[in-house]
């Protein structure tokens, strides 16, 4: 017996076949992203298009605290 468990892609609502969609439950990786950003967003309320300071600054701005505080 042989049978093909469907399912709809919760974001775009596709039909997703379950056994052929790595992605599962959703229709593609695609979709999947964008769950997945779905709730991140909701988890942090961090905006996605807030840049990141890079390891550069960071480092520079400890190291002159740590030398403010020597001396
Ligand atoms: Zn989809």
């Amino acid at each position: 017996m042989t049978t093909t468990k469907r399912t709809k892609c919760p974001i775009c609502g596709k039909p997703v076949e379950w056994q052929n969609t790595p992605a599962r439950p959703f229709c593609s990786e695609r979709c999947k992203m964008i769950d997945f950003g779905n709730w991140v967003d909701e988890e942090y309320g961090v905006p996605a298009e807030e840049a990141q300071p890079s390891l550069d600054e960071i480092e520079q701005s400890s190291a002159a605290q740590a030398g403010k505080a020597q001396g």
